[in-house]
């Protein structure tokens, strides 16, 4: 990537009208610059998507679907849509894609919207074991809603208890099963859930947040065959803007759609729109494929190497571009861990253990990859943190230092 972002005309009229907010977006820029982006969940995007979030269509209101929409005005904003859906038809091959959901949780929700009931059972993955929020914790609706049963990890080998789910499911009768998770490193045997699904006469959501940008790039198998309905975000490795995304049979479109406008949402964000058709096109590109296979190999990599640093790695290792593990052995618990790698400009989450007392942390290299890092960077991103680790101050300047060096080799705008 060649230019600077924000584009710096941009910056110049907000400096003039307000100094004071682009001093903040220049702050997150330069941090985003000069430490080391490990959240599982973030990625860079390209120039040319930040360009169309910054467009004049972030100004037009456009409820409802192409061709039938409630304002008028709407032939760009139609355009843009029937482009998008048409590319993640084409890219995940699905009978129907709905690009309207403002977020992964509101693609959650619309789905089910779209084939439950309140006070329905469902069967998904239990949060301390890597379900999200809108997979029935009682502080979302999902909790409120619907009667949640969860399904865990085993213990001893991290892996889907794929007998407990099976179990759980003829058991409870569930309306809707889960898959998909904020953690697991592995992928879900979507066969098997189908399989489950069909026993019990429920449907099968699969909640491919995190993993469908290495479903858009080749490098993680493909949900949609299996699920009735597939959740999506479009910020994660599939590296678009921040959104949701929905993916059905043609059978289930109408009320997938519904359920998006006019229940769970009003006005379509069409700048947002327009730029997830800009990343589904960059993710259909052989550049995007060989983007997506070299993220999960700097996964194992960075994997690997942590490992041989003393971290626990939940199942052993993975098959994405997710990490999660315990730094216990290393003295430590996943919260401290956190605070003394960001001291030192290494920047990931905490995750729940399912079996563990403390917490553990979750990181990604999908965004170091689109920085062009490779994987001897990965080998040396693991010894930084068992020097930030350390809790000494020489040595977390000394990483600090290093992290500096490291990202100004690698910037993810350019220069
Ligand atoms: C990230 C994620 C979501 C939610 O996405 P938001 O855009 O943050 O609402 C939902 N489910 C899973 C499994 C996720 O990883």
């Amino acid at each position: 990537m060649s230019v600077s972002a924000p584009p710096e005309e941009v910056l110049d009229v907000l400096r003039r009208q307000d100094p004071q907010i682009a001093d903040v977006l220049l702050g997150e820029a330069r941090r985003q610059a000069e430490t080391l982006q490990l959240i599982a969940a973030e990625n860079f995007t390209s120039p040319a998507v930040l360009a169309t979030l910054g467009s004049p269509l972030a100004n037009k209101y456009a409820e409802g679907y192409p061709g039938a929409r409630h304002h008028g005005g709407c032939e760009y904003a139609d355009a843009a849509e029937r482009i998008a859906v048409e590319r993640a038809t084409a890219l995940f091959g699905a009978d129907h894609a709905n690009l309207q959901p403002h977020s992964g949780s509101s693609a959650v929700l619309a789905a089910y919207a779209a084939l439950l009931r309140p006070g329905d059972t469902v069967l998904a993955m239990g949060l301390e074991h890597g379900g999200h929020l809108t997979h029935g914790s009682p502080a979302n609706f999902s909790g409120r809603w619907f009667d949640f049963v969860p399904y865990g990890v085993d213990a001893e080998t991290g892996l889907i208890d794929y007998e407990q789910v099976a179990a759980l499911a003829r058991h409870h009768r569930p309306t809707a099963i889960v898959c998909g998770s904020i953690s697991y490193p592995r992928h879900p045997d979507y066969a098997l859930f189908r399989a489950v699904a069909d026993e019990v006469g429920a449907y099968l959501i699969a909640d491919a947040a995190h993993p469908i940008g290495l479903v858009a790039g080749g490098a993680a198998p493909n949900p949609v065959p299996y699920a009735d309905v597939v959740c999506a975000t479009t910020h994660k490795v599939l590296r678009g803007p921040r959104g949701g995304m929905l993916l059905c049979r043609a059978e289930l479109a109408e009320r997938v759609d519904r359920a998006v406008f006019p229940f769970t949402q009003g006005g379509a964000q069409m700048h947002t729109i327009a730029a997830k058709a800009v990343a589904l096109g960059e993710a259909s590109t052989p550049a995007f494929t060989a983007y997506a296979h070299r993220v999960v190999e700097h996964a194992r990599v960075l994997a690997a190497a942590l490992a041989a640093e003393g971290f626990a790695l939940t199942t052993g290792g993975t098959d994405t571009h997710l990490i999660t593990a315990d730094p216990a052995p290393l003295g430590v618990d996943g919260r401290t861990a956190r605070a003394r790698l960001s001291a030192a400009g290494l920047v990931l989450d905490t995750c729940a253990l399912p079996y563990g007392d403390g917490r553990g942390i979750r990181l990604g290299t999908a965004a170091v990859t689109t920085q062009g890092m490779g994987a001897p960077e990965m080998a040396g991103i693991a010894a930084l943190f068992t020097a930030a680790l350390r809790d000494e101050p020489e040595e977390t300047a000394r990483v600090r230092a290093e992290v500096r060096q490291l990202t100004s080799s690698f910037p993810p705008y350019g220069r």
